[in-house]
């Protein structure tokens, strides 16, 4: 039995959810259907979920980030979006949209527990009409909202976490019979007082995983508008292939800001569970994707390359701070106290660096040098900005640490000096920081070296 998650653009008009049809119907195993709400407008290029949080926040959700679409504007297009699955799909309008405009005007719920009500109707109008449209082509397809799951969330009503009794409710809920296809929209559950609450954004791959690995299903296939994961970003290196397997701690690794192919916490559970994910493309099924395994045989030292951009390494100096007890546990600490988060710490008997991303820097650095001064008494601090830290990353170089060299070596053929070095303890990645103003030449430099070999 295979669980299978499709995302937003793969179910966002009549043509999309066709494919999704005969997606399914091509394997009798992909049984448990988790849908998300239907992509983006045709209008605006909003995701129809930001136009329900527009709604339910009077506007103030796109004029937060000067956006000018209006909650009437937003109304019309969620109402239009839907309208238009009905006749793309000829399903009779009226089995959906009364239902739907009363739940957007009609709700008399409050404060969070609106907005996750708002929130969560992309998903569940979504599912009921890609339910009704299978059963119409003749398909034994099942709606199966959470709340008849028993899909049960904590009350965080907008960041839901999986509480321990759904595991329960999911194995007795399903029954796996001869072409039964269960429908299931995502996203959203319901917490024990019967409310419904949502996950955090992108949450329709959580439960996708949590279904997963609640039937141990013998894969979770996640269906996406790309091939799989790129061994490097595909917009700064277009010709860059798709990984073909990789192990969940290689994706972790690999993973950046912008880069992300779905929701890291879907995979937890999955990887507990040694369950496969299989990263597809719904535009192009025919297309390998990408594995994502707890083990693999390591046939290449390097699966990947990631990217880090707007970086900023603090240095500080100061005689014998190697050999001064707690100092690093204080300098952490003064960073937990601005609640800035910390990356590498490359250091030697009188320095230590601390890299942190930039932005968390802002409107904070001020203080935090003079409580760093303070505190630690230390003698210099310097503070570097636009930083790109470059990971190379595969479970075979455990066994390569030379591959360390081809790195360095290509770049120094093309006269890339870099600003810092750090091996990670792991053994199964290494980063190089370089500035940001050459680091697009240093990934392809290092793309061409180590991953393009032969092609
Ligand atoms: N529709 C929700 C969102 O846009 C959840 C999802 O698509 O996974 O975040």
């Amino acid at each position: 039995m295979i669980v299978c998650k499709f995302g937003g653009s793969s179910v966002q008009n009549p043509s999309q959810i066709k494919k999704v049809c005969n997606i399914v119907l091509s394997n009798k195993k992909r049984e448990v259907i988790v849908v998300s709400a239907p992509g983006r407008d045709e209008e605006f290029h909003q995701k129809i979920t930001d136009h329900l949080l527009n709604i339910v926040t009077e506007g103030s959700h796109f004029r937060e980030h000067n956006i000018d679409i209006s909650k009437t504007k937003s109304y019309a297009v969620v109402i239009k979006k839907f309208k238009d699955l009905c006749k793309g799909l000829e399903l009779k309008e009226d089995d959906f949209i009364p239902f739907l405009e009363k739940d957007l005007t009609q709700c008399t719920l409050k404060a969070e527990k609106r907005e996750a009500f708002f929130l969560s109707r992309g998903e569940h109008y979504n599912a009921k009409i890609i339910c009704a449209y299978m059963k119409r082509i003749g398909l034994n397809a099942h709606l199966s909202l959470p709340e008849e799951i028993g899909f049960i969330l904590s009350e965080d009503y907008l960041d839901g976490k999986v509480q321990a009794q759904t595991y329960e409710n999911v194995k007795h809920y399903f029954k796996f019979e001869e072409e039964k296809i269960y429908i299931v929209p995502g996203f959203y559950g319901i917490t024990l007082q019967n409310e419904i609450a949502v996950m955090s954004r992108g949450g329709s791959d959580l439960t996708g995983g949590e279904l997963a690995y609640a039937l141990d299903s013998d894969s979770y296939e996640n269906w996406t508008d790309t091939n799989g994961v790129y061994e490097v970003d595909p917009r700064i290196i277009p010709e860059a292939n798709v990984i073909p397997r990789l192990t969940f701690k290689e994706l972790r690794l690999l993973s950046s800001k912008g880069f992300n192919v779905f929701h890291f916490n879907a995979m937890l559970n999955c990887k507990k569970s040694k369950i496969p994910i299989h990263i597809k493309n719904t535009n192009n099924p025919e297309h390998a994707g990408t594995i994502i395994i707890s083990e693999r045989v390591p046939m290449e030292d390097l699966v990947g390359i990631a990217k880090l951009d707007n970086m900023a390494s603090i240095h500080l100096q100061k005689d014998m701070l190697g050999e001064e007890i707690g100092f690093s546990a204080e300098l952490l600490k003064i960073f937990g106290e601005f609640g800035i988060n910390t990356y590498h710490y490359p250091t030697d008997k009188d320095d230590i660096s601390i890299l942190v991303e930039q932005e968390d820097l802002q409107g904070k650095i001020n203080n935090l040098r003079r409580q760093i001064e303070k505190r630690l008494k230390t003698d210099h601090l310097f503070v570097t900005y636009n930083l790109s830290i470059i990971t190379l990353v595969g479970i075979g170089l455990k066994e390569n640490s030379f591959a360390i060299v081809d790195a360095i070596s290509a770049l120094k053929e093309k006269n890339i000096t870099f600003e810092m070095f750090d091996m990670s303890p792991s053994k199964i990645s290494f980063h190089i920081g370089v500035s940001q103003t050459i680091s697009d030449i240093a990934l392809e430099i290092l793309h061409e070296k180590m991953l393009n070999i032969g092609c």
